[in-house]
């Protein structure tokens, strides 16, 4: 008999998993992942996420070889593996989840449908969540979100019986391949056991404190979940999370206790936020164009790529933009792969607004940087922080106060910036204006031991706020803005174009 092929992507699990249930149920299984070199030669791909997915790997070949059928692993294109593997097997059918990735993925996928198409060979692609394919309202959008999401999960396979054993285990496969090589402090490991550990320790314990504790870089390291890297690569179904959390909840919510309530708002919080993560998905995959151009077409040219000032860039990149609060949140993420929401998003105002720069150079820097790196999620956040959406509140974070209010005692600062270990706390949050004195006492001189600022925060500020409403008064913004919102706005609460006011959306408000 001939197999069916299950092309693992960005689905590394073997429970609730659509395509490996419903390929069983045709005929044996021959599972394959495919390490694609020309995805990994993309800018915003990195040593870190190589490293996330190669355990992933791991893990999965593992899960995969203890029911009875190892994973064959192969570098490559994958036309050109399919087409191997089609030779040797003569497989007919193939499965899949459907993927909303970058561009370059968008187009491979294309090359494999022509592909199969040649071949005569069915390529039948699942839901992987609540990313819906072809839609065309989004007016409808949260309640098929729901109906995925409450969904039965489907368990894991009882066994897979052996097809054929791979030339090479996929470990041996994998350790050939070379991506850059990255050591970060505390990096997060793969794989679906990693991912159920985390869920499990969030919902019994670290997740009480998430409402109140999800804005501060001090407390969001072991209150957030940390799930992110392990949605990006499907090692555990958003549907899992989901359901378990859900469940959590319900039971806190016939208790009274200040410790139900808390449990209470935080596992909200956390179902809202696995919403967005298909939500903000849901924009590329119905407009694949805004990993390159502005969600809102009024804002092109807005803030023209050849104006970014690549010496500012370059401090963006190295942490050293002498704005303690603001270096401490870029290297902290250099270092470790993951920054909390609040934070990213500051990181890309300060870039955008006191910066200016463009958008999409902040994409692939910030990119590359996160282990989580989730395409959907990723340029509509970037594009969404920036103010070129037309859609949202444009959010000018101000890094002082945001240092001062999240990180009050400088703890954080002093722990990614240890140059400024010594300065008091008095000065912790604005260095340069510390007296020279004081600069002589704590061995902390500004300009020597640490950079002067890039330079005033509160007008730069000012002046990227005159930009932009020169910007909107000089253009007509509003039919545009009606389309973006009709095709990406979210429709749980009444949203309305905005421009530079306060926020009513949903996904702006943080919490805090
Ligand atoms: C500029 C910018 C870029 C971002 N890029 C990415 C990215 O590439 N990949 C990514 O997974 N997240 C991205 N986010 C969203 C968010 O910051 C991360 O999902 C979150 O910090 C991950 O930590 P966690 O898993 O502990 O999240 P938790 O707070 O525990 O949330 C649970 C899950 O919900 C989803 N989620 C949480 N917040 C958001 C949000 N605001 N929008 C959409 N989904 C959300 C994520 O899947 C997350 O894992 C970005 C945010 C900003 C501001």
């Amino acid at each position: 008999m001939k197999p069916v092929l299950v092309w693992f992507k960005r689905d590394l699990r073997v429970d609730d998993h659509e395509a490996l249930t419903h390929a069983l149920l045709e005929g044996p299984v021959l599972p394959v992942y495919v390490v694609e070199p020309g995805y990994w030669a993309n800018d915003y791909t990195s040593g870190r996420q190589w490293q996330f997915v190669r355990e992933s790997i791991a893990a999965l070949d593992s899960e995969l070889t203890g029911l009875g059928q190892p994973l064959w692993t192969a570098v490559g294109d994958v036309v050109e593996v399919l087409e191997r593997l089609h030779s040797r097997f003569g497989f007919q059918v193939m499965h899949s989840h459907q993927e909303t990735g970058p561009d370059w993925t968008f187009q491979r996928d294309r090359a494999v449908k022509a592909w199969c198409e040649s071949r005569d060979i069915q390529w039948i692609e699942h839901k992987q969540h609540g990313v819906i394919r072809g839609l065309s309202d989004r007016a409808r959008w949260a309640q098929q979100w729901g109906a995925v999401m409450d969904a039965p999960r489907l368990a894991r396979p009882a066994a897979l019986p052996l097809v054929a054993r791979p030339p090479k285990p996929a470990v041996d496969v994998v350790a050939h391949v070379s991506i850059a090589d990255e050591r970060l402090v505390g990096s997060q490991p793969g794989g679906s056991v990693e991912a159920e550990t985390l869920l499990n320790s969030f919902l019994q314990t670290r997740g009480e404190r998430y409402r109140g504790g999800m804005s501060s870089p001090n407390t969001a390291e072991t209150v957030c979940s940390r799930l992110s890297p392990h949605f990006a690569l499907g090692t555990i179904s958003v549907r899992t999370a989901w359901q378990e959390s859900q469940a959590q909840r319900a039971r806190f919510q016939s208790e009274k206790s200040a410790e139900a309530k808390r449990w209470s708002a935080s596992l909200k919080s956390f179902g809202s936020r696995l919403h967005w993560h298909c939500h903000f998905i849901q924009k590329l995959e119905t407009e694949p164009r805004i990993e390159f151009e502005e969600v809102h077409r009024g804002f092109i040219g807005f803030r023209p790529i050849e104006e970014t000032r690549l010496d500012w860039l370059e401090r963006f990149e190295q942490g050293q933009l002498g704005w303690p609060f603001v270096d401490a949140c870029l290297r902290c993420l250099a270092q470790t792969g993951w920054l909390n929401f609040r934070m990213r998003a500051m990181l890309v105002a300060v870039a955008s607004y006191h910066l200016w720069i463009n958008w999409r150079e902040t994409a692939h820097v910030l990119g590359r940087w996160f282990t989580d790196f989730e395409a959907g999620i990723h340029f509509s956040q970037i594009q969404m922080q920036s103010g070129v959406t037309g859609i949202n509140a444009n959010r000018v974070y101000a890094p002082i106060k945001q240092s001062m209010d999240q990180d009050p005692d400088g703890r954080f600062i002093k722990r990614w910036v240890p140059e400024l270990e010594a300065v008091p706390v008095a000065w912790i949050h604005t260095p340069w204006r510390m007296p020279v004195s004081m600069q002589h006492q704590c061995g902390c001189l500004i300009g020597r031991d640490y950079p002067e600022p890039v330079g005033d925060p509160v007008q730069m500020a000012r002046e990227a706020r005159e930009r932009l409403t020169n910007w909107i008064s000089t253009h007509d913004l509003s039919g545009e803005a009606q389309r973006v919102l009709k095709q990406h706005g979210s429709r749980l609460r009444q949203a309305r174009p905005r421009y530079g006011k306060k926020a009513n959306s949903p996904q702006l408000s943080l919490d805090v």
